[in-house]
């Protein structure tokens, strides 16, 4: 008989850095992602497809339109459906490879629940679109030891480079030593490709597969920037920074969660207002919405209404993203009007 693993990970376990003893490492291995837009959906197809044995997905948005053109993992009934992208990417992976288990949570990581959701985990992958959860998964990487792969892409633009704790630079000494320059610019000001987004997941998840398959001593250690528009490919060896914050001194402000605002931009005009884990029944809110605002639509994960020139959607843990303004007094109002101060 054939070994299950022979027939779907034969062109796998060939490669001979990895074997057979690789790929059982890799299904008995598991990996939690922190977002899941364009980088996040490639790593998580790749990964899943690889044999990770399990994998754990968080995301705080829902799948629009606007998302296709680089979200690999995701298709317009996903996108009419506005389903969150969590839930989507759980559907759609289960259907490529039913061997992983794979666990779609509707969250935004916040220094609350950051320890919950990500502790459980070996390796921690970069999805995530902005710098303040990159921070806080830093802290949270550094403060128990956990090896985590930032990845990052804008405009034609991208990089990616593993973090080992106590060994490599950590997130806090690559940006302190660059200035954080051009760190302003997001995919909702400049746009995004599709070709650099999926060429940093694969980067981030070939240096995933060396942890999770036990093959550390393959990592390449280098901070990898490409630019496919331009053709210029960089490789440089960051050294770690002596009085780093983060990783020498052991001061975690991001995970202490001073950082942590109410409001918060959320593209290029929204806002997304924080809650404090309170939960919504939102066949409730359907209900007492439905005679004072036009367009009330709920698909068991979200409930989203328009207040013209508005449009709010909400989340059952009673997160909730405006779309048209940039202004957190009109969002605090609206919230406070619709949903409850
Ligand atoms: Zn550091």
């Amino acid at each position: 008989m054939i070994h299950p693993l022979d027939q779907k990970y034969s062109r796998q376990m060939l490669f001979k850095p990895l074997g057979r003893d690789g790929q059982e490492r890799l299904r008995a291995s598991s990996a939690v992602l922190v977002g899941c837009g364009a980088i996040g959906a490639a790593a998580a197809n790749l990964l899943v497809r690889a044999g990770i044995g399990r994998l754990r997905i968080l995301d705080r948005d829902f799948v629009e339109a606007s998302n296709l053109q680089r979200q690999s993992l995701f298709n317009e009934s996903d996108a009419r459906e506005a389903l969150p992208k969590a839930i989507a990417a759980e559907r759609n992976l289960r259907a490529i490879n039913s061997d992983v288990q794979i666990e779609g949570i509707v969250a935004d990581l916040t220094p609350r629940n950051a320890v919950e959701l990500l502790s459980a985990f070996p390796l921690i992958l970069d999805g995530t679109d902005n710098f303040e959860t990159r921070f806080l998964i830093n802290d949270l990487a550094v403060k128990s030891s956990t090896p985590w792969v930032y990845a990052a892409a804008v405009a034609s633009y991208g990089l990616s480079f593993t973090i080992l704790p106590g060994k490599t630079a950590c997130l806090a000494c690559l940006l302190d030593s660059s200035g954080g320059a051009g760190l302003e610019e997001t995919c909702d000001t400049i746009g995004v490709l599709g070709p650099i987004v999926n060429l940093i997941a694969s980067l981030e998840v070939a240096e995933a597969m060396k942890i999770l398959a036990g093959r550390p001593a393959a990592l390449h250690g280098r901070l990898i920037s490409c630019d496919v528009w331009s053709g210029r490919i960089q490789s440089v060896l960051p050294e770690r920074d002596p009085q780093c914050q983060v990783c020498v001194q052991h001061q975690f402000s991001y995970l202490a969660g001073e950082a942590q605002p109410h409001i918060t931009m959320c593209g290029r005009d929204s806002v997304q207002i924080h809650e404090r884990s309170r939960s919504l029944d939102l066949k409730a809110l359907q209900e007492r919405l439905a005679s004072t605002v036009s367009d009330v639509r709920q698909n068991g994960f979200l409930l989203r209404f328009l207040i013209p020139p508005y449009e709010m959607t909400v989340f059952s843990d009673g997160r909730a993203i405006l779309k048209g303004t940039k202004d957190p007094a009109v969002a605090r109002s609206l919230y406070a009007k619709y949903i409850g101060a």
